[in-house]
């Protein structure tokens, strides 16, 4: 099977900018930055999209290793997981995007 591009990453295959790593995950710089600062975190551990992932303990690992990159970067912040084509997700190995370093958060109040 071929590997996604996140794989990719992960195996060194392709460059990346890695702000963290460890055994189970990786977080890299989003190459089309959305916001001043923009990240993903993703698991090492193939899934397609998130709701494949039915382990409490592996859920719960994305999102604390998620909140831990953040902030090491970021004091306010915005998470993002886009799940599935219909919810804007293109690269079909779950990531959670850390968004943040607007200069007013407020603006961002009629997007969600
Ligand atoms: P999504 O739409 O949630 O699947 O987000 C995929 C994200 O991956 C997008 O924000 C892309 O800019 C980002 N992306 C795609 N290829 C790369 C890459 N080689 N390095 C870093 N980020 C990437």
């Amino acid at each position: 099977m071929n590997k996604t591009i996140f794989e990719r990453i992960i195996d060194r295959e392709i460059p990346s900018s890695i702000v963290y790593e460890d055994d189970a995950f990786i977080a890299i710089k989003d190459i089309a930055p959305k916001a001043p600062v923009h990240l993903l975190v993703i698991p090492k551990r193939l899934s397609t999209r998130l709701d494949e992932i039915e382990d409490v303990q592996d859920m719960g690992q994305l999102f604390l290793t998620a909140t831990k990159v953040a902030r090491q970067h970021l004091g306010d912040y915005r998470l993002v997981v886009n799940v599935g084509k219909g919810g804007g997700q293109e690269v079909f190995h779950t990531h959670v995007h850390i968004l943040g370093g607007w200069a007013d958060g407020a603006a961002l109040h009629d997007i969600v």
